[in-house]
């Protein structure tokens, strides 16, 4: 077994690797950029190099610099995690170069299926359903488009070099066909460098279904079952599960062969995953479902495998990694059962799921009955805009489906994220929508019920009677502007205390009756309001102010860029009239892209945001001037 393991990797997954390296005696080694200088997984490691600035490019993606940390700390083997360097076939290979030991698959592997359309043709050679589709050389787009009629639509064009649900569109009519695939080539040379694209059937009603595979260097390889990532928005998954709802003994055999034969394919050695696209239009069957990538490394939703298998694949990781044999045979293996995962994205749900950055100054998840927590960040850390969005995994496992949702939206209800924002109220939405409930799930689910699962949040009477006792109370000190300082002295021997008071959220006030004592949530008392959290969203109040005066940032129609970015597109020019709600421009940042949009309708003035320009946080892009 090794002794010493380098984690390329930062965030949920680094903590989580050195979890079980921990447990297994293997002496961790850290990296990190200036930004996770004080990070989670810096402190749990039992070592920690820095590698660089923030921006990954120049320290958790250069090779170099990691090879060279690991060569400094002694120690012995690489583990890459997922996204960074873990499909990068040259890095792996420089890594055993160096000779250390990469845990990861063969480098020849990860190639054989880096892109798209060359593991299709090898998926398909080697007797894997494979979805239908144009897969060739030939870019011509008249060609395309061809192809496209021929496939018939729907169809999807997806980027060979795509990954995170980038570089994909969907086409209904061949009237729309030229524009989506100029679009989708420029995105695929921005993002991947490589503008080649494949023409697919775009599945009606479909479902994700993946499989966990695992081989070792001596020849074997098994299966770990499947898991249900139909939950997403944008092609990005939310929601995770195993096994996958409506799935039966024989449709799983089926497809969990054609998983391993996959594997086999390209002699599979360490954990991956085959990912199937499904026709769920009349329920999982054998024949509608086909092979549409592969995943060469540990996947973000691995957790639900492990709670319905018992196995801990980091663990198998180490040990393929070490050249021990796989320590179960496929007949030991088995479903005992369901799990359930939600990724906590740090984002704002109500301002378009806009990726919410600063420090945590509240940050609690609780895990309760059957709850396991994935995270890599702790109260006090920052959100940086540098990476990633995704700030902790949820996981419930339950005796059966119903159970583990229902641990798991109670998991959701219960976190407590503030000032960032975080989706854990639209996460327990979710888990309680109804088709979900009913296993009834498809890609398309989020899409289509967003209005019912994004509704305007207002705290509830309990949020405000905790609030409002808070500040007629006291207790704690009260802001400076607050208009009820002056009763304080009252307070203690006075009947005269309020009996009604007017609290605002800074866009609108709500009047609250003050009932007898009850029960309470905690209200703490921040630099701007009165925090209360509840259902997964925290609210910031305050005395209202009497003058009626307009505030807060919904009243200004100054857009400022939210974060540092990239401006992918802008929609306006100054003069334009444009409504509340209207697309002005497009932020690439934290890996997606962002619309921002009019607040109110209004006039387009002052426009400063360029296509193509980088942009820093707070850097005004335009104003609305409101109508009068
Ligand atoms: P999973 O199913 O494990 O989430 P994803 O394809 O969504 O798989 O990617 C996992 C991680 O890797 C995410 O953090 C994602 O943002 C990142 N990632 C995947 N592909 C790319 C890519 N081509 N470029 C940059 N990041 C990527
Ligand atoms: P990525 O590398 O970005 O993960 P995938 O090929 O795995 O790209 O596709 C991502 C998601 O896009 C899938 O999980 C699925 O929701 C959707 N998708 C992909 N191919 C199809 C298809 N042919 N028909 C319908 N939806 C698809
Ligand atoms: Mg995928």
């Amino acid at each position: 077994m090794i002794k010493s393991l380098l984690i390329a990797n930062r965030g949920e997954i680094a903590c989580r690797i050195i979890r079980t390296a921990k447990v297994l005696g293997i002496r961790t080694v850290a990296v990190y950029s200036d930004a996770d200088a004080n990070a989670r997984h810096v402190r749990e490691a039992d070592e920690a190099v820095h590698v660089g600035p923030s921006a990954s490019a120049e320290s958790y993606l250069v090779g170099a610099k990691i090879i060279a940390a690991a060569k400094a700390t002694g120690a012995e083997a690489i583990h890459p995690g997922y996204g960074f360097l873990s499909e990068n076939a040259e890095f792996a290979q420089s890594v055993i170069d160096a000779g250390l030991v990469w845990v990861g698959p063969r480098p020849a592997s990860i190639t054989a299926m880096g892109l798209k359309d060359a593991a299709k043709q090898r998926m398909s050679a080697a007797g894997v359903p494979v979805t239908p589709g144009y897969m060739g050389e030939n870019q011509d787009p008249e060609f395309l488009g061809q192809q496209a009629a021929k496939i018939g639509y729907p169809v999807l064009i997806k980027a060979v070099a795509g990954g995170g649900g980038k570089g994909m569109r969907m086409v209904e009519a061949p009237a729309d066909f030229a524009d989506a695939l100029a679009s989708c080539q420029r995105e695929a040379r921005a993002s991947f460098g490589n503008a080649h694209v494949l023409i697919e059937k775009y599945i009606q009603r479909p479902r994700h279904i993946e499989v966990q595979v695992f081989g070792d260097t001596h020849g074997n390889i098994v299966h770990l079952f499947e898991r249900d990532c139909s939950l997403q928005r944008r092609h990005q998954k939310v929601i995770e599960e195993a096994p996958a709802p409506g799935m039966d003994a024989a449709t799983r055999e089926a497809i969990c062969a054609a998983a391993v034969k996959a594997a086999a394919a390209v002699d599979y050695v360490g954990a991956g995953t085959i990912e199937f696209i499904a026709d769920g239009s009349e329920g999982l069957r054998a024949d509608r479902i086909w092979f549409m990538e592969m995943n060469t490394r540990l996947q973000v939703e691995h957790p639900v495998t492990e709670e319905i298998t018992g196995v801990d694949l980091v663990e198998w990781q180490f040990r393929v990694a070490s050249g021990e044999p796989l320590p179960k045979r496929q007949d030991e293996l088995s479903i005992t059962g369901w799990a359930v995962e939600a990724r906590l994205y740090a984002e704002d749900v109500a301002a378009g799921f806009l990726p919410s950055t600063g420090p945590l100054t509240h940050f609690d998840l609780a895990p309760g009955a059957g709850g396991r927590i994935e995270t890599g960040v702790r109260q006090g850390g920052r959100i940086s805009p540098f990476y990633d969005p995704m700030i902790a995994k949820l996981v419930a496992k339950g005796g059966n489906r119903a159970e583990a949702i229902e641990r798991l939206a109670a998991m959701c209800e219960q976190v407590q994220c503030w000032p960032v924002k975080c989706n854990a109220q639209f996460l327990a939405n979710l888990l309680g929508q109804p088709d979900f409930a009913a296993g009834d799930v498809d890609t398309g689910l989020i899409a289509r019920e967003l209005e019912s699962l994004t509704p305007a949040t207002q705290p509830s009477d309990l949020a405000l009677q905790s609030v409002a006792r808070a500040v007629v109370e006291g207790g704690s000190p009260l802001p400076t502007h607050s208009p009820w300082r002056g009763l304080r002295g009252l307070r203690a021997n006075s009947p005269a205390r309020p009996t009604t008071l007017r609290l605002t959220d800074g866009r609108h006030d709500l009047e609250v009756v003050l009932d007898e004592a009850r029960d309470s949530l905690p209200v703490s008392l921040e630099a701007d309001g009165y925090l209360v959290c509840e259902r997964g969203n925290s609210f910031v109040l305050n005395p209202a102010r009497t003058d009626g005066g307009a505030h807060g940032p919904a009243a200004s129609g100054t857009i400022l860029s939210p974060m540092p970015g990239k401006i992918i597109a802008v929609d306006v020019v100054n003069g334009q009239t444009v409504t509340k709600g209207q697309k002005l421009v497009t932020l690439e940042a934290m890996k997606m892209e962002h619309g921002l949009t009019a607040p109110f309708d209004g006039t387009v003035a002052d426009l400063a945001a360029k296509s193509g320009g980088q942009v820093s946080e707070g850097m005004v892009l335009l104003r609305i001037e409101p109508v009068e």
